[in-house]
C-alpha cells in the first residue's frame, strides 16, 4: 500500500530525532532544514519506503543518496550559515543541496551524470528550491564562475582534495570530503582555509562513499 504524506512526515520527524539529534547534531538550523525537505521526493517511487532509513538509498546511474546522518555531519562540519555561498560536488539526487539551501544563501551543485543533473534540476524546481543551481560538469575542477565559496561539500571519495577546490574556497571557508581508497572505507576530512592561504586538516571519522570520477579524481570504470 502506498504511504501517505502524513506517514512520511512522521518518519521524517523520527529520523531527525533518532538519527540526527540523538547522535549529536544540535544546531536547530540543521535540524529544521532536514524537517523541511521531503527525502521521499528524491528517490524513485519503488524506493520511497526506504527514504528515511538510517542508510544510503539507491538513485539513478548506480549512485546513492547519502545516509541522513552523514549529510548532517558534513553540513555541520562545513559550518554553513545564512548568506553563505556553497558548492556541492556530486549533487546526485539534489537532496543534500535542497537541505543546504534551507540554511545557506546560494547553492551550486555539480553532477557529472546527465540523468541525475536533469532529474535533480526538475525536482528542485518542483519543490521551489530556487536558490539552488545544478551544473552538469566534472566537479573535481570546481566551478570557477561561482567562486569563492564559503563552504564546499564533496559527496564522493577521492585519493586527495582536488587543488581547484581548495583554490575556490574563500578565506575562512571550510571544505568537507571523504578521502581514501576507492571502493573501501575512507576518512571524512575537514579542510579549513585561512586568510594567509594556509590550510588545516581535521579527521572526522570513517565513512564509505561512491568514487569521485574525473580529471582530479578516479578514472571512470
Ligand atoms: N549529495 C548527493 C545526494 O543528495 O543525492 C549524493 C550523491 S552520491 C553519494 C555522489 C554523486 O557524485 C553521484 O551522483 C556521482 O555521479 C557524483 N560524482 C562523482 N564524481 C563526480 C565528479 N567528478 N563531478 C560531479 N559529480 C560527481
Amino acid at each position: 500500500m502506498d504511504k501517505l504524506a502524513t506517514d512520511f512526515a512522521a518518519e521524517r520527524e523520527a529520523m531527525v530525532e533518532r538519527q540526527l539529534r540523538r547522535r549529536g547534531i544540535a544546531d536547530p538550523r540543521i535540524l529544521n532544514a532536514f524537517r523541511a525537505v521531503p527525502r521521499e521526493a528524491f528517490v524513485a517511487a519503488e524506493h520511497a519506503h526506504l527514504a528515511y532509513g538510517d542508510h544510503p538509498v539507491p538513485i539513478a546511474g548506480g549512485q546513492t543518496v547519502s545516509q541522513p546522518y552523514i549529510v548532517a555531519l558534513m553540513i555541520d562540519a562545513a559550518d554553513i550559515r545564512r548568506g553563505h555561498r556553497v558548492l556541492e560536488v556530486g549533487s546526485g539526487s539534489g537532496y543534500a543541496a535542497a537541505v543546504i539551501s534551507r540554511i545557506a544563501g546560494r547553492v551550486i551543485g555539480i553532477e557529472r551524470l546527465p540523468v541525475l543533473a536533469a532529474m535533480s534540476r526538475e525536482r528542485l524546481r518542483q519543490l521551489g528550491c530556487n536558490t539552488v543551481e545544478i551544473i552538469e560538469a566534472d566537479g573535481t575542477m570546481g566551478w570557477h564562475e561561482g567562486a569563492p565559496y564559503d563552504a564546499i561539500l564533496v559527496a564522493a571519495s577521492g585519493s586527495h582534495v582536488p587543488s581547484a577546490l581548495v583554490e575556490q574556497l574563500a578565506p575562512g571557508g571550510r571544505l568537507v570530503m571523504p578521502i581514501g581508497a576507492r571502493d573501501d572505507v575512507q576518512r571524512l576530512v575537514q579542510v579549513t582555509r585561512f586568510a594567509d592561504g594556509g590550510v588545516e586538516h581535521s579527521d572526522l571519522g570513517a565513512v564509505r562513499f561512491v568514487p569521485l570520477i574525473g580529471e582530479e579524481g578516479w578514472k571512470d570504470g
